[in-house]
């Protein structure tokens, strides 16, 4: 057998698949010029010391072994924690600096959520690292110790996108050395200001023999992606995530992937007038929070035709009354775009609409700046139903069979990384037959019933996506085991052989019966007959307690037999 080699060959093949995809990805197709970060403000990692970079993390991983140790790992993130929040304020300024962040944004729904996360994490680390039991244990082995760690991988290389760029490097970080990595960490350079202050804050917190970053773009990643690691995240686009998903493939290096998509808000026949006024705000906010540049953003509407006038008319409302009157581009509670491309790709996406513009479309290239803009009568060929939109612009379907309004999302834009709901009635499932049809029909990273976007501060629940929106979650404990191999322990005897000898050749049918009733659950009974329904809830205590003591005395039986 071969074992797998880094392609070096390969580096160019990957530099010109990047230079196609920058030039063929439809976002791109408008602007000939590429996001470009300024250089003075983030100086690129040299090529040649990527390597050597990588490899003193390695050594320390091998050598050292010095992250296997809890009391170290919890040391290290307890600085990363102070760290931070020393320097709330330098994020904060650092982000508006590189596109006008809106300050209470970058705070509330990153540095607050992550420094949360971490509280979480360093409360809970003792007890995801305790060795886990097995249970269903076969009776012969019912009494040995066995269970599962979870283990460091080892060298976790992380790459991240520049839209919430405190949040969604500092989750995976941290995750990656609570479970015991070294890590290799590569931030967007279209954040400059961000990233040189964070990897710096970073790089004073951590053991620089645990943690290295690389600064560039597509030739420093490049460059890192050809060293091995144990295991690589990828935040971004669809794009690139294939093509770190294929150079990964070379040395079987497992990935996680944490993409984008198109993610629906359905607004469902049952809504009352009441609550339009609310869901038209929740629906704002979850468009045009980080100037819609958001994973999980509500890309677009699609509301039934009974409720399509009363909430278009409070969406342009909410914009223009509530949340955004008088709005100027130099307004602190309104992000800008992150580069010239995005604005002008997305200012193309407006003007080519053959939608109604409802509110919006004011544009300005030199502070990228573009106002929330809502596009009504759109169909699914219109240029804002293309791909994701990644930006300020909403537009809105309406449907009045929400059966063919779920075949189309499917054909169109299927697996996308979270779906809204809005509705007047329950919001369970199993008493609302929309909802259920809805989640039924659709498979999404995350579903929300009522609201928008804050299943990603939930600092313990799984946040990933299915499908083309990615594969893979992590937070809290979803971190700790993505950056964990789960490795079953098993602790035997030496002295207990006359027990277990029947597997043994000569074999004899006396001591293949033994061998099979020793692996055998409930003394080969079932709960179940050949047909009609299987008992949903499994077999029930009295048969469980039942068949287990035959079981035993079957054991003992066969035992004697064979001895
Ligand atoms: P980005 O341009 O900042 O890129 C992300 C990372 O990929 C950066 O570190 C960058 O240097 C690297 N990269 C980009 N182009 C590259 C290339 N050609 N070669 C090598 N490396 C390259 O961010 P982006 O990709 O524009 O981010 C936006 C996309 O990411 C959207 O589709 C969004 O939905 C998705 N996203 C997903 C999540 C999630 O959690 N699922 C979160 C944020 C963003």
């Amino acid at each position: 057998m071969t074992p797998p080699t880094q392609n070096h060959k390969d580096s160019t093949s990957l530099e010109e698949s990047f230079t196609k995809i920058e030039q063929s990805s439809v976002l791109d197709s408008n602007s000939k010029t590429p996001p470009t970060c300024n250089r003075d403000v983030l100086q690129y990692t040299p090529l040649d010391e990527i390597p050597i970079g990588v490899k003193k993390l390695k050594d320390t991983f091998h050598k050292s072994q010095k992250t296997h140790s809890i009391q170290y790992r919890l040391n290290q993130l307890r600085n990363v924690y102070f760290k931070i929040k020393d320097n709330i304020d330098n994020i904060t300024e650092s982000l508006e600096k590189d596109f006008h962040r809106a300050p209470s944004e970058t705070q509330n729904l990153e540095v607050v959520v992550g420094l949360n996360e971490i509280v979480h994490t360093m409360s809970s680390l003792h007890k995801w690292t305790k060795p886990e039991p097995v249970s269903g244990l076969p009776l012969a082995l019912s009494t040995n110790p066995i269970y599962i760690e979870r283990i460091p991988v080892g060298v976790v290389l992380i790459i991240s996108p520049f839209n919430y760029p405190f949040l969604l490097s500092f989750s995976a970080i941290i995750g990656a050395i609570a479970a015991g990595n070294v890590v290799v960490f590569k931030p967007s350079e279209l954040a400059p200001n961000f990233a040189n202050l964070f990897s710096k804050l970073l790089q004073e917190a951590l053991d620089d023999d645990i943690f290295y970053v690389i600064h560039g773009g597509v030739d420093e990643t490049t460059k890192a992606l050809e060293q091995k690691y144990d295991k690589i995240m990828y935040t971004g686009n669809n794009f690139v995530g294939t093509i770190i998903a294929k150079k990964a493939a070379e040395t079987l290096t497992p990935v996680i992937l944490e993409l984008g998509g198109k993610s629906p808000a359905f607004v469902i026949s049952d809504v009352k007038d009441k609550d339009i006024p609310t869901i038209a705000r929740r629906i704002v906010w979850g468009r045009f929070v980080n100037a819609g540049q958001t994973c999980v953003a509500v890309d677009y509407v699609l509301v039934h035709d009974s409720i399509h006038d009363k909430l278009v008319a409070a969406i342009k409302k909410v914009i223009e009354e509530e949340f955004y009157p008088n709005l100027k581009d130099s307004s602190e509670s309104y992000t800008h775009l992150i580069h010239d491309r995005a604005f002008d790709n997305l200012s193309t996406i407006i003007k080519t609409s053959k939608g109604k513009l409802i509110t919006g479309g004011e544009t300005n290239k030199s502070s990228r700046f573009i106002s929330p803009t809502v596009i009504d009568n759109v169909d699914w060929n219109d240029s804002t139903m293309k791909q994701e939109i990644f930006g300020p612009i909403l537009p809105i379907l309406t449907y009045s069979n929400l059966q063919s309004a779920l075949e189309d999302v499917i054909s169109h834009h299927d697996t996308p990384l979270a779906q809204y709901i809005f509705t007047g009635g329950s919001a369970n499932r199993h008493s609302n037959a929309q909802i259920n049809s809805i989640v039924t029909a659709i498979r999404s990273g995350a579903t929300m019933i009522n609201d928008v976007i804050l299943h990603v501060g939930l600092v313990n629940a799984p946040f990933g996506g299915i499908g083309s929106s990615g594969y893979g979650n992590y937070h809290g404990i979803y971190s700790f085991r993505a950056f964990s191999h789960e490795r079953t322990t098993f602790e035997q005897k030496l002295w207990n052989d006359v027990a277990l000898k029947a597997r043994y050749p000569p074999y004899t049918e006396k001591k293949d019966k033994l061998f099979q009733t020793s692996q055998t659950a409930y003394g080969g009974n079932v709960w179940f007959g050949r047909t009609g329904d299987v008992k949903v809830g499994g077999p029930g205590s009295i048969f469980s307690a039942f068949y287990g003591f035959i079981g035993i005395g079957k054991l003992i039986s066969d035992f004697i037999a064979a001895v």
